[in-house]
């Protein structure tokens, strides 16, 4: 076999998308060629460096499908067939594997890290998650026993702390579940109650007055010295207080008056 055959071939290998008479022939070659063998463990290397770069990114939801759905990057049905440089990179051929991987990171990289949705403050993440909770896009463990439930969170953030909670049943509503989401880098625990046609999330994270969105209005209660910042969006209202060095998010369909002053209620004056 010959470098230049040999090298239309490492994609192939790297992919494991070689037959048995391929691979022990190109098999053959590298133990040879020290310049094949580079080429083929550079090739080794690029593509764990993508999938551990893919893992830690996220595109936006919606991305793949858009791109699988346009007819200019993938114009016929059949686009599964190929090596992964290949679906990267269908309109273009390369004699080179090895350039056309290097040229699919310096290219597919920068664009994943650009395309990462701009962090948004945590508060506004937590009605975004809420309304994802609503819609069944984000299911949560459903437990009814909230001991259960709080133990299960607690040692999903290894003790460091413990979810707020509160008794609504004066109201009809119930713990139903919950889930652990992170946002920005934070874990934050996510409680649903639910009853009477309302649904209250209360979501508990480390963090500091800051995380409060900048559209909130403060409210200071005096008798508790505590501020309570009030916001909406997309049609659910929420209610941010800190406890120590806890943050609680109440995010509600309820009004935003009541629910604040539910919050104001319920919370114990440290
Ligand atoms: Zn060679």
């Amino acid at each position: 076999m010959k470098c230049e055959d040999a090298q239309e071939l490492i994609t192939a290998l790297v992919d494991k998308q070689v037959s048995d008479q391929e691979r022990s022939s190109i098999e053959s070659h590298l133990k040879d060629c020290q310049r094949c063998r580079f080429i083929y463990e550079q090739e080794q290397a690029l593509k764990r460096e993508i999938g551990a770069a893919g893992a830690r990114l996220h595109a936006p939801a919606g991305l793949r499908s858009k791109i699988l759905s346009d007819r200019r990057i993938f114009p016929g049905p059949e686009r599964s067939s190929g090596s992964w440089t290949e679906r990267i990179l269908p309109a273009w051929s390369f004699p080179r594997p090895a350039l056309a991987l290097a040229l699919a990171v310096v290219l597919i990289l920068p664009m994943l890290y650009f395309m990462r949705t701009p962090s948004e403050p945590i508060s506004l993440a937590a009605v975004e998650i809420q309304r994802k909770i609503i819609g069944g896009e984000i299911s949560v463990r459903k437990m009814s026993n909230l001991d259960e439930l709080r133990k299960w969170q607690i040692r999903a953030v290894n003790g460091e702390f413990t979810p707020m909670e509160y008794d609504l049943s004066s109201m009809n509503m119930l713990p139903v579940g919950g889930v652990v989401q992170e946002v920005n880098g934070r874990k934050t625990l996510v409680t649903v109650y639910t009853g009477n046609g309302l649904t209250i999330t209360c979501f508990t994270f480390l963090g500091t007055e800051e995380d409060a969105p900048k559209i909130a209005s403060v409210f200071f209660d005096p008798e508790k010295k505590m501020n309570f910042y009030s916001f909406s969006k997309d049609g659910l209202n929420a209610v941010l207080h800190r406890e120590g060095s806890i943050i609680c998010i109440l995010v509600s369909n309820m009004p935003g008056d009541e629910l604040l002053a539910l919050v104001r209620a319920k919370v114990q004056p440290s």
